[in-house]
């Protein structure tokens, strides 16, 4: 039997967090506002696609309607990073049939029956025959048998139907791309000059990569949070390291199960979010989580566990591609997602099980942690309606959320841009207020409480605060206050 008294106070808010990449599907202002309104915590930008200008409309748009809306939504934008990709086609597509031989070029030019021209130019260097080479997420398999010059020559082994700008990999062989490449130099700067909330980098191989990145941002202006995707075996092998200097973690299940046995990622996942929890660190997964939605009107079974799973496993957030952004259905899988989300969301808040799957080796030591677990403790054991949190940075509310608190947890900032980033993470309803409002904690309680109707005769809510960034100058209060009616 739980604890609250208020199941439906506690549970109007969704605590996994639910990311769409836009794409020509969605990047309409009603498409916008639709998947706005259907959920959508934070959007992707997907830099593979599109040029500048593109990006440039999308990303204003986005704010835009969020606005409208009256919503804290974030923009994400991620860069390509080394990944490499098949250009454009004559048609948009071509197909590949089972043992036909088709030319990989690496000069110029557009694709056509027969002919692939790849993004990456050096590929001629990098494979060897015998090689495999894997197209669209490895839903197609060429082998290489010859190199001749520019031109790599492929017998197909798998075929399909191929898209512009698909994924290659190339899993038996030694890419010598470097991880922030030129373009990413040029997106990274339109990422800043537009605001994005975050920054996400592809296909990290040590904390190197994030460092050189961070190095270019501070060159150029404000550092932007990096989230590394993880979807190489050395990330796998280098992911303490990586977590420590990215903000926040996506398993890039995509090319991580191409790149490794597909068999190894759901534990390489769960491994992955319970030290990136420990840690305080965001963690998305990602990929094919509703892929058949792309054309179905409704998931399979098995995606649905997927969504559950995640959920189950406590990551900060799930998140959409190609369902989103080319796909029939997209506010359809925004919604289907939030209903799996929620079923199991309701169950663990029943069962008080939010964030219990961290293993052993895991648990909490810093005293910033011993706090936020006693405020959950405190919410908990009191009946408080929600835990308030009035952060400057987001901090303090991060820390909170690591703990998965069962009360909902309310962020609020008068800077939007950490209300933005707050919308990331686990649990956090962010609130955007005045500054003075922010400085007088019973007048704040107050408002917020009526904002968000937890305001019932006797009602209380849990305030915390002064968490810093840096932990020697952490003054934690935790504060009951009495809302009025
Ligand atoms: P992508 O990354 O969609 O940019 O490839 C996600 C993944 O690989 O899973
Ligand atoms: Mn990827």
């Amino acid at each position: 039997m739980a604890l609250f008294n208020d199941q439906k106070i506690s549970l109007r808010w969704r605590r996994t967090k639910i990311i769409a990449t836009i794409g020509p599907a969605t990047d309409s202002v009603k498409g916008v506002d639709e998947l706005i309104k259907a959920g959508v915590n934070v959007f992707r930008l997907n830099m593979s696609h599109g040029d500048h200008v593109y990006h440039r409309r999308v990303f204003n748009r986005i704010r835009r309607c969020a606005k409208k809306a009256n919503a804290i939504v974030a923009i994400l934008m991620d860069l390509c990073g080394p990944k490499i990709r098949v250009g454009l086609f004559e048609n948009g597509r071509i197909d590949l049939k089972r043992n036909a031989r088709v030319i990989i070029s690496c000069g110029s030019g557009v694709g056509r029956e027969g002919l692939i021209i790849s993004q990456y130019k050096h590929l001629y260097k990098d494979v060897k025959a015998g090689e495999r080479i894997l197209l669209d997420d490895g839903n197609m398999e060429c082998r290489v048998e010859e190199v001749k010059g520019k031109e790599v020559l492929c017998k197909v082994v798998y075929g399909g139907v191929l898209k512009n700008n698909k994924g290659m990999n190339l899993p038996d062989s030694t890419v010598s791309a470097a991880s922030f490449t030129s373009k990413d130099k040029e997106d990274v700067l339109l990422a800043m000059e537009l605001g994005a909330d975050f920054i996400a980098l592809s296909f990290v191989r040590s904390a190197k990569d994030i460092l050189a990145l961070k190095k270019h941002m501070q060159k150029t202006g404000r550092e932007l949070p990096v989230i590394a995707k993880i979807e190489k075996p050395e990330a796998v092998k280098n992911i303490d390291e990586i977590i420590d200097t990215a903000y926040g973690i996506m398993i890039a299940r995509g090319d991580l199960g191409i790149e490794l046995p597909a068999e190894e990622v759901p534990l390489i996942q769960k491994e992955i979010i319970n030290k990136a929890r420990a840690r305080n660190s965001p963690v998305i997964v990602a990929t094919q989580m509703m892929e058949s939605m792309i054309v179905n009107a409704r998931p399979t079974r098995a995606e649905v566990g997927d969504v559950a799973n995640a959920a189950m496993s406590s990551a900060d957030a799930v998140m959409l591609s190609a369902e989103t952004a080319a796909g029939k259905y997209p506010v359809k899988a925004v919604r289907m997602m939030d209903r799996v989300l929620r079923e199991i969301e309701r169950y663990q808040w029943e069962k008080e099980s939010f964030g219990d799957s961290i293993g052993k080796g895991h648990e909490p030591t810093s005293s910033r942690r011993a706090i936020a677990h006693a405020a959950n403790t405190l919410a908990k054991e009191l009946k408080l309606q929600g835990i308030l949190v009035p952060t400057r940075s987001g901090n303090t509310a991060t820390v909170l959320s690591s703990c998965r608190p069962s009360s909902p947890l309310l962020g609020i900032s008068a800077c939007d841009e950490t209300c933005r980033k707050l919308a990331l993470h686990w649990g956090i309803i962010p609130f955007l207020t005045k500054k003075q409002k922010v400085r007088d904690w019973k007048v704040l309680s107050q408002d917020i409480s009526e904002r968000c109707q937890l305001t019932k005769t006797g009602n209380k809510v849990l305030l915390v605060s002064g968490f810093n960034e840096d932990a020697s100058l952490n003054e934690p209060v935790l504060k009951i206050i009495k809302v009025k009616t």
